[in-house]
């Protein structure tokens, strides 16, 4: 039978007092745990529930060991305590509080259990010490449930400052001082205790200050006090008094946080620092953008005295070879302006300063202009031009008609560049838009520029569209350019919200091509848009106007006053914005062109002015004349009043289409242009022209000047008749084309018109039509030259 019987009882058993069998199981059977402690502090016996409460004791209780070490053992397991010297003093302390221990007394656990002890004195000094576990109880309350549900550290002290509870995330936050929660210590003892085993020693000031405060507590921490701990951690502190004047101390751990707003305030800084980058760079770019308005203001004004001086002399008889210098000049110039222009066009688009003028265009008539433009320098190369077009190129849409011509203009100069020989192709045609549902009044325009020259290595294809690059360097040498024409091209059909793409192989010749939306425009509203852009009634074509030019350069008045003059207008010139304003009531002036930089009174201040006057010239077309060509400029001249801008150097087309836009004129034929086509029924001399010539030269000038034409003109006849068997006819180009703008200029319409389709011919390596056009040239020039002296001897009798 003695397998049945119990283990004799722990406290019994190591007592060795087997004569009270029956104490020992009243005590194991207990949910309190027990322990006997002699006078010196060993300890005696200990209950089954002791050894459940205290399992970090296991394997050492054992009779005779004293207290002291299993308090060591107790806070080794409950207490992270690494300094030595720290941890014997906090044992200490729990011992001196057992010996002092009279009431119960309140604490938790590491593992959250709370646990009341009490302790009962024998009179020799020994002591029976129990522990309830009371967790369940003091949890019970809503205060409790909020202490355990929280993520700060609570302790609640009475008005006094004794402590009453605390919850577990407190014994996380102070794991060393975790011994003093429990009834009979008071915020006093856990603030020294806090900054002695947790907080760095710098805070020992802060947590004077805080002890330094009687009871019941009137002054709280007013803002959460953030506390250094030893370890370089933070801790937050709030206080609350409560209206009993008990506080409720709340502890966070804000070690995390602290790092998030360091790294905050550090991407502020940073964020900060980018803004004054960003904005130190946009000053450097705009003032860049300034010095390059500057530039092109110094560069374009001495430049409009070059070209239009030049473009004057190409229309006076010169010698030949002169002649020839002159047209070298004039492209030189032509050329520079163009590297100008793109720089300019450049740093525009860098600056988003770029605004695009939708109107109304038809693709077609903007090809076959650009077919036209290219058709002689092609012809000159022996290379085949064509364009090809679906009948959807005939409709109107709406785009920037002039941006898109710059594209197109690059785009095609490049072909003809890279093309020694072949053929270039232009190719339009629309597609539906992405999504024709829903943007039935959109299409997608296409525009292909194909060429059989010498093709794009594929790993450079990439890096052309960057500004500045070239596909080879030998190629600067070997044909020019900036690198500038592709990178403005680009940037344009994005602005436009469409892209340019390119296929190509060397030696099989390139596609570029350009896909852009473009709003499909009905005739109805076509016609409102013309009619609400209409500058001038119909009626006020056909006369010459009468022109005020307000302009203190003196080159530059020469310049425009000539060309003005050789139109047929009448200018009356002053050189500044003051004087214009009082030429104005003198004469009934049809325009003004009006310098912007005058002395006195610039361009702007004088057309506020005028617009302000209600006179009855308040509403005069004004023309702004500048060498700004930054878009910007121009939306301050139409916002001061002006019309329209004219960039200087001034471009005799361009000027005539506004004078005839502004003023009604239409517009004088152009002195050249090799796409134009023989006009039948005109007279074989223009007696108009002939008047207009002999206004703007003067009347006594007129006797040296025909006969210096006569001369030129046969000179060059001659030479042309004399090599008209030539091995290669495109020699004579250039003496047939000096005589296109001898015969324009001086009104021989027949002999003009022949001798472009001779420069044509010539220029297309035609023999065969070159040696018939030669016959008639002699013969005409033989019927016709007489005209022009006899009209002079008229003049001059
Ligand atoms: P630019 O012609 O003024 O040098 P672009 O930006 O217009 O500048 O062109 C950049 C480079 O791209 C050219 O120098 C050339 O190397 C290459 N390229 C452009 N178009 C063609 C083409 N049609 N065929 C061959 N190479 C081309």
């Amino acid at each position: 039978m003695t397998a049945t019987v119990p283990p004799p009882p722990l406290l019994f058993d190591q007592q060795d007092t087997s004569d009270i069998p029956f104490v020992g199981a009243l005590l194991d059977s207990m949910e309190t745990a027990a322990c006997l402690i002699d006078t010196d502090e060993r300890i005696i016996g200990w209950n089954r529930c002791y050894e459940a409460f205290f399992p970090e004791h296991e394997g050492q209780l054992k009779r005779g060991w004293s207290y002291i070490d299993n308090m060591r053992n107790y806070f080794r397991a409950n207490a992270e305590i690494t300094d030595a010297k720290l941890f014997e003093e906090t044992v200490e302390a729990g011992v001196a509080r057992h010996r002092n221990m009279r009431d119960p007394s309140l604490f938790q656990k590491r593992n959250g259990r709370w646990l009341n002890s009490r302790i009962y004195w024998f009179a020799d000094g020994s002591c029976l010490k129990t522990w309830q576990d009371v967790t369940r109880q003091h949890n019970r309350t809503a205060t409790d449930l909020f202490m355990e549900g929280t993520d700060r550290g609570v302790v609640l002290f009475d008005a006094n400052g004794n402590f009453e509870k605390a919850n577990r995330v407190m014994g996380d936050i102070f794991p060393r001082a975790v011994d003093l929660f429990h009834p009979g210590t008071t915020y006093l003892d856990h603030l020294r205790a806090y900054a002695e085993t947790t907080l760095a020693p710098h805070e020992a000031e802060t947590v004077a200050r805080l002890i330094n405060r009687p009871f019941p507590i009137r002054t709280p921490v007013a803002r959460p006090l953030q506390l250094r701990r030893l370890d370089g951690g933070w801790l937050e502190l709030r206080e609350r008094v409560l209206f009993d004047g008990s506080l409720q101390t709340l502890w966070l751990d804000i070690t995390t946080a602290k790092a998030l707003e360091k790294s905050n305030a550090d991407l502020d800084r940073l964020v900060h620092e980018l803004r004054e980058a960003r904005q130190t760079a946009e000053a450097a770019s705009a003032a860049k953008s300034a010095f390059l308005a500057t530039m092109s203001h110094e560069i374009r004004t001495p430049m409009n005295g070059v070209l239009g001086m030049l473009g004057l002399l190409r229309t006076v008889p010169l010698p030949a070879e002169a002649l020839d210098y002159a047209e070298t000049a004039h492209q030189s110039a032509t050329a520079l302006l163009a590297i100008i222009d793109d720089v300019l066009d450049i740093t525009k688009l860098e600056a988003g300063r770029i605004t695009l003028e939708p109107l109304p265009f038809r693709p077609s008539e903007l090809l076959r202009s650009i077919v036209a433009l290219f058709a002689p320098r092609v012809a000159e190369r022996g290379v085949t031009l064509r364009l090809q077009t679906d009948a959807s190129l005939e409709l109107v849409y709406q785009s920037d008609p002039t941006r898109l011509r710059q594209i197109l203009v690059n785009l095609v100069g490049n072909a003809v560049k890279f093309t020694p020989s072949g053929e270039i192709t232009i190719c339009g045609y629309t597609e539906p838009a992405a999504d024709p549902a829903a943007t039935p009044d959109l299409a997608r325009l296409v525009l292909e520029v194909r060429d059989t020259g010498i093709g794009i290595p594929l790993e450079q294809q990439a890096l052309i569209f960057d500004r500045f690059t070239q596909s080879d360097q030998s190629i600067t040498r070997r044909f020019g350019g900036t690198g500038l024409g592709l990178a403005i091209s680009r940037e344009l059909a994005q602005l436009m919200g469409g892209y340019i793409s390119l296929a190509s192989a060397p030696g099989e010749g390139s596609t570029f091509t350009v896909s852009l939306p473009v709003p499909k425009i009905d005739a109805a509203a076509l016609e409102a848009l013309t009619n609400s852009r209409k500058p001038a009634p119909a009626s006020t074509l056909d006369r010459p106007l009468s022109i005020l030019l307000a302009e203190d350069n003196e080159i530059n008045q020469r310049v425009v006053i000539a060309l003005l003059r050789k139109a047929g207008h009448q200018v009356y010139c002053v050189a500044s914005g003051r004087d214009a304003l009082e030429a104005l009531p003198e004469h009934a002036f049809d325009l003004v062109l009006m310098d912007i930089h005058m002395p006195e009174m610039d361009g702007l201040q004088a057309t506020r002015l005028i617009r302000a006057s209600g006179k009855p010239w308040a509403r005069i077309p004004i023309i702004a004349l500048t060498a700004d060509a930054l878009d910007e400029s121009r939306q301050t001249h139409l916002a001061a009043g002006m019309n329209d801008t004219l960039a200087k150097p001034i471009d005799r087309d361009k000027l005539l289409q506004t004078l005839q836009r502004w003023g009604g004129k239409p517009e004088a034929p152009a002195a050249q242009g090799a796409d134009a086509k023989p006009e039948p029924a005109r007279p074989r001399f223009d007696q108009a022209r002939f008047a207009e010539l002999v206004d703007t030269i003067g009347r006594d000038a007129l006797p040296d000047l025909i006969d210096s034409v006569i001369a030129a003109v046969t000179e060059r006849v001659t030479d042309i008749a004399l090599h008209r068997h030539a091995a290669d006819v495109r020699d004579l180009h250039a003496p047939a084309h000096q005589l296109i703008s001898l015969f324009g200029n001086f009104a021989l319409t027949r002999l003009h018109d022949l001798s472009r389709r001779l420069a044509s011919a010539c220029l297309a390596g035609n023999r065969l039509e070159v040696a018939q056009l030669i016959g008639e040239l002699e013969a005409q020039t033989a019927a016709d030259l007489p005209l022009l002296s006899e009209a002079a001897q008229a003049v001059t009798a």
